[in-house]
């Protein structure tokens, strides 16, 4: 079967076994006798599926009891908006560090909201080509939350390290870097991801939050724009994307046959490596965006030196069946996702296809 070297940044690769599983049950899924997408979504076979895709996550990021984990439509970008509306009372601060184009996404939406806002810092000045230093942050103990990207899909930049805060009201987007490696829950009030990236297709964002929180949300908050609707009713207040979820839960089973985010982690350190190597190793025929000390593991950032090259570059690699690696239409240049399910063999073929075309380039 040929499969593409899909370095897609999202929707972007879904691991082979999973896809061909779901084709398997498509029509028959568990002798209903219905595809998983016909079965009602109050039936028991379906709500199986949902709470095993809640506890897989959970176990897998060793999620405590004290968090729980909702579904929502809407994608990661509702969440700029849900944020603000259920976590700042009047006169209370949304306190955001501004890596790239997601996290000025995300306070844009609290500004239309009318919510006060303040910068803990930003890596703007320089194109967004560093995470800042956790000294450089500046946070005041009466903020509402501070919020972090913790993965800049467009810049290539990831955190590699978490800030503390007052009562740990940190808040991250992790919709391109949730579950590539362990994470220190308890820092966290809330982490949010769309799940086109590392969980399953689009159409459903994971919320991880925690429990306190859920009694924050105003009574002006229209009912599915407030995080205890979806903890009340286990996240089925309304119909879900059933099959969203049904991927989702395929997924997570998939990494925990891999061994769990360790195992995950270790695989992903080693593919970004090949990439990364295949830049520094090329006296600067090859040039990464990112600062060292922040590359992202998961986005890989580069520019040739004209963009005549890079044209060139990008037209080759496509005719070698290598797919997604044009940089985001923002910031040009190259970009390759190198998410949980880009294979090994995938990120080896990139490799050795740069060196071939410096040796043929430069
Ligand atoms: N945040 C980050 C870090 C992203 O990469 C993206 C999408 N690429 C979004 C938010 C927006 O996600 P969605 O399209 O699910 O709203």
């Amino acid at each position: 079967m040929k499969r593409a070297y899909n370095f897609n940044a999202g929707p972007s690769a879904l691991p082979l076994e999973v896809l061909l599983k779901a084709q398997e049950e498509l029509v028959n899924f568990q002798d209903t006798g219905m595809s998983v997408m016909e079965l009602s979504h109050r039936s028991k076979d379906y709500e199986a599926v949902h709470n095993e895709a809640q506890s897989l996550l959970k176990q897998l990021l060793q999620i405590p009891d004290n968090y729980e984990v909702l579904f929502i439509q809407g994608g990661a970008s509702l969440q700029f908006s849900m944020i603000p509306m259920n976590f700042l009372a009047e006169g209370q601060v949304g306190n955001y560090v501004l890596t790239g184009s997601w996290s000025e996404k995300a306070i844009k939406e609290a500004k239309i909201l009318g919510r006060a806002t303040s910068i803990a810092a930003s890596a703007k000045e320089t194109n967004y080509d560093r995470i800042p230093k956790l000294s450089e942050l500046n946070v005041a103990p009466e903020d509402g939350y501070l919020h972090i990207t913790s993965n800049n899909t467009i810049f290539g930049t990831q955190w590699k390290e978490f800030p503390t805060v007052k009562d740990n009201m940190l808040i991250a987007d992790m919709s391109s870097d949730i579950l590539s490696k362990p994470l220190p829950i308890n820092n966290f009030a809330m982490i949010y991801a769309g799940a086109q990236k590392n969980l399953g297709p689009s159409g459903i964002t994971v919320v991880i939050i925690r429990k306190d929180l859920l009694e924050r949300s105003h009574d002006q908050v229209p009912s599915v724009l407030r995080y205890d609707t979806f903890s009340k009713n286990n996240s089925l207040y309304n119909t879900p994307p059933t099959f969203a979820i049904y991927m989702l839960r395929n997924v997570l089973q998939w990494v925990t046959d891999q061994g769990g985010v360790e195992a995950i982690a270790k695989l992903n350190e080693d593919k970004a490596a090949l990439i990364y190597n295949a830049i520094d190793e090329s006296n600067g025929f090859y040039k990464g965006h990112a600062q060292n000390d922040s590359r992202s593991l998961m986005n890989i950032t580069f520019n040739l030196s004209s963009d005549e090259l890079s044209k060139k570059f990008l037209q080759e690699a496509k005719d070698a069946g290598f797919v997604g690696l044009n940089g985001h239409r923002s910031v040009g240049g190259c970009r390759a996702s190198t998410y949980n399910a880009v294979p090994f063999e995938a990120c080896e073929a990139l490799r050795n296809f740069m060196i071939k075309f410096q040796k043929s380039n430069a």
